[in-house]
């Protein structure tokens, strides 16, 4: 599937139990523009996750690891292509999907919605919960829910913005302290944030589907930097609550929200 975003031909080196691979914007499908800094490893405040190198589009502003890390164990690099339609977000292990069917009682699928061969039009709604910013082919997924979408139906949202005050802030903090680390791609190991969503790449991935926002919501949600010890940590931890609150204006908040409605006919792709 994400053969289709990365370079031709280009399979990347493994390394650190990661094929690394050469990632374009899925939704512009040009290659990222901007440089934004580490995240990741030796660049997070407690040596998570593994060392990535960070971009934004130029276009769109959809900000991503390139190259982008591909875990190379068989179960996971499945699991994390396949996180969209039957695991609500959650996990999409079989496990899951075991509990999932006895708890719910209905049908849970154990493939990504491209190769479920639902017919045309056939959903009123689909809920996307935490899920879009793990998919590695977002746009495939998107595209295929506007497909099985009825018209009016709805597909439902949520993701960070990484184009928040949040996000900003937590930047500019890391150069004043004199690093390249960028706060954005949170967290950097499994499950992988792998795709940083904003308002204006999230419109872009939207409106190339036919889906109009309706619902629209930008808000600051809970701060994300847990308290640590010493002077420092606390001090970075109300920082980020103080920026969290603060962030409820404007577009500025750390999370978006939307409910799209199913309105037209795909846009053409750039
Ligand atoms: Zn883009």
């Amino acid at each position: 599937m994400s053969e289709v975003l990365n370079v031709e031909g280009e399979r990347g080196e493994v390394r650190d139990g990661y094929r690394w691979v050469a990632q374009v914007c899925p939704v512009c499908r040009v290659p990222p523009g901007k440089y934004l800094g580490r995240r990741g490893g030796a660049a997070h405040r407690e040596g998570t996750g593994v060392e990535c190198r960070i971009w934004r589009c130029g276009r769109c502003s959809l900000v991503f690891p390139n190259p982008m890390p591909v875990p190379e164990r068989g179960e996971v690099l499945v699991a994390a292509r396949e996180a969209g339609w039957e695991a609500v977000g959650i996990d999409p292990s079989p496990s899951f999907a075991e509990y999932a069917e006895r708890r719910s009682g209905a049908e849970v699928r154990r493939e990504p919605i491209e190769r479920c061969g639902f017919p045309d039009a056939s959903f009123d709604a689909v809920i996307l919960a935490a899920v879009l910013e793990h998919l590695y082919d977002p746009d495939t997924t998107v595209g295929e829910i506007a497909r099985v979408l009825r018209p009016g139906g709805a597909l439902f949202i949520d993701v960070p913005n990484e184009a928040g005050l949040y996000f900003r802030l937590g930047n500019l903090y890391q150069r004043l302290r004199g690093r390249d680390w960028v706060v954005n791609i949170a967290p950097t190991f499994e499950p992988f944030h792998v795709f940083g969503w904003s308002p204006r790449s999230l419109r872009a991935l939207l409106a190339k589907y036919g889906l109009t926002p309706r619902d629209w919501r930008v808000y600051g949600g809970r701060s994300m930097v847990p308290r640590r010890g010493g002077a420092l940590g606390t001090l970075e931890h109300l920082a980020a609550r103080a920026v969290t609150a603060a962030s409820n204006l404007g577009e500025l908040g750390t999370y978006i929200e939307t409910w799209a409605v199913k309105t037209g006919a795909p846009a053409d792709t750039p």
